[in-house]
């Protein structure tokens, strides 16, 4: 390992090094190496960084070091251009910010309730992450205060303007006091970027690591199709690459749903997201891909951005995107902080002079097997009591393997929700769980239970 990448190199506390070492993170990766020194400086910074690169630690280390923990007052504000996003933001800082207790991050997001977040802007927090939407909420209605700001955060502020947030940030920028240190991270410089920097920043760092992210890892491949075999390409694509699992982009939402249809009636498991989806149903798919009890996620642009899926295996571009901005984000979904990953494109007679796919013209052959079936190693049981009830992942654990009798290994990831717990069992496992939850209880207490799918 080299030393020049080490956190060790930065002024940090004791505290801080030795809880990077318990979350593993052992080294920085570049986007870390380069800004963090300016970021500790109290510099403003202009950083492109793609997704995946870890743009959280580059500015969450830097303010957290700089934090008042006694004071209890909003001292950072992070925005985010999605709920998802911003929640993915807030779970690592709370892994960074263990090297201290009591440092209280709050995020405030559209989508969910209003009064659990008066809450807990009324018991103080140091950090709040959010979407512009919801913070503009509260600036309104007084419940946040950004007086005692010392550091705001943008990122991914590209998809933020793209999403058209550009008013409603400058809104949230009224507020803030007269000093402070702005950390601006974007995949991309368009121009509306580098206009953003000059009317907020001051002296702005500008740093870009791109050029080295390039090489981290992702396999490109790109393939001739037709509309009529279109389809069959991309099943011969998970024939032939078998990946774990894969994100498929589309660029609609018919055409998402309609591709997640397709695919299952060939006994190929997929599930597609989309904007038109309800926030509870969103859940459930996420949930079940996050889980393994699907192995394919059909998305559009909109719906995939800030989701943060680790292991990614594969990203396949079914439609084409229109920019070469798109196919980056996508494709910077798998081989995220240095894992190998494929990335397959679908090139139609629409895209045939796009300059990339000449660029990338590796040919393989691709694998046909008619009888090809790809179903997940789990399924997802949903039991109708969670944080409300009290019930920790721990309880439901002990019930099914201690009364149940069902191996702990065949037991995946479970996530408590407020009202809904999820759990993921190997599919053979599915229906002897099932029995003995429908009879059983868990904590002294009966359940209701069912099955996604
Ligand atoms: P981004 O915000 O750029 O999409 P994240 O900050 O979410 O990326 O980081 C992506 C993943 O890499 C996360 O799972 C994170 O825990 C991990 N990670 C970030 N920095 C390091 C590091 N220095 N060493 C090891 N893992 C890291
Ligand atoms: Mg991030």
């Amino acid at each position: 390992m080299s030393d020049e990448n080490s956190f060790a190199t930065l002024p940090l506390s004791k505290e801080m090094l030795e809880n990077l070492k318990n979350i593993d993170y052992l080294k920085m990766t570049p986007i870390q190496a380069k800004s963090l020194p300016y970021v500790l400086e109290g510099r403003d910074i202009l950083a492109q960084a793609k997704t995946g690169s870890g743009k959280t630690a580059a500015f969450g280390i830097g303010l957290l070091t700089k934090l008042d923990i006694k004071k209890f007052d909003i001292q950072s504000l992070i925005l985010c251009p999605t709920r998802e996003l911003a929640e993915q933001v807030a779970l690592e800082l709370r892994k960074l910010a263990k090297f201290k207790h009591n440092i209280k991050i709050t995020t405030l997001c559209g989508g969910v309730a209003f009064k659990p977040q008066l809450n807990s802007l009324r018991h103080k927090a140091h950090i709040a992450v959010g979407t512009p939407g919801r913070i503009i909420a509260h600036l309104d209605k007084g419940s946040l205060k950004l007086d005692n700001i010392e550091t705001l955060v943008l990122d991914e502020a590209d998809r933020m303007l793209d999403m058209g947030f550009m008013e409603d940030i400058q809104k949230i920028l009224s507020y803030m006091p007269k000093k402070y240190q702005t950390l601006l991270f974007s995949a991309t410089f368009p121009d509306d970027i580098i206009t953003l920097s000059k009317t907020l920043q001051e002296n702005a760092i500008s740093i870009k690591t791109m050029d080295i992210e390039k090489t981290n890892s992702v396999k490109e491949h790109f393939f001739q199709v037709n509309s009529n075999d279109k389809f069959q390409t991309l099943v011969d694509i998970f024939t032939t690459y078998k990946p774990k699992n894969s994100i498929v982009f589309c660029n609609t939402k018919i055409q998402a749903q309609e591709l997640a249809t397709s695919l299952r009636d060939k006994n190929i498991d997929a599930l597609a997201i989309h904007g038109d989806l309800e926030q509870y149903e969103r859940n459930d798919v996420l949930i079940q891909f996050k889980n393994e009890s699907c192995p394919i996620l059909i998305a559009t642009d909109v719906a995939a951005r800030g989701l943060d899926i680790k292991e990614l295996s594969m990203v396949v571009n079914y439609d084409f995107p229109f920019t070469k901005e798109t196919y980056t984000h996508r494709i910077g979904r798998t081989a995220r902080a240095g894992k190998e990953g494929i990335a397959t494109s679908l090139i139609d007679e629409n895209d045939k002079d796009i300059d990339m796919v000449l660029k990338y013209s590796d040919i393989k052959i691709l694998k046909n097997d008619r009888n090809f079936s790809l179903q997940p190693k789990n399924i997802t049981l949903v039991i109708e009591g969670g944080k409300k009830d009290k019930l920790r992942a721990g309880d439901i654990l002990g019930s099914l393997t201690k009364d149940g009798g069902i191996p702990s290994d065949m037991i995946g990831k479970i996530d408590i929700l407020a009202k809904q717990s999820y759990v993921a069992l190997h599919r053979d496992f599915i229906e002897k769980t099932f029995r003995y939850l429908k009879n059983g209880k868990i904590k002294g207490k009966k359940f209701s239970v069912w099955v996604l799918k």
